[in-house]
């Protein structure tokens, strides 16, 4: 039987071949490392784009 050890990139689904990288969401959500540079990325783009974007988060409050 072999033994698989694979575990799955949440992020693109694939098999994380190699290093997992962690995920910037939690800390501890395992990806891939490709997911890893995309996501180190994706914070770059956020942090150059800051001030761009207005933050409406707090304005979202939908209680039900
Ligand atoms: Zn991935």
């Amino acid at each position: 039987m072999i033994k698989s050890k694979n575990k799955i990139c949440p992020r693109c689904k694939q098999v994380i071949i190699g290093y997992p990288a962690i995920s910037r969401a939690d800390n501890k959500t395992e990806i891939c490392s490709n997911c890893g540079i995309i996501e180190a990325l994706e914070v770059f783009i956020k942090s150059q784009s800051k001030g761009d974007e207005k933050n409406n988060n707090e304005d979202n409050k939908e209680t039900s």
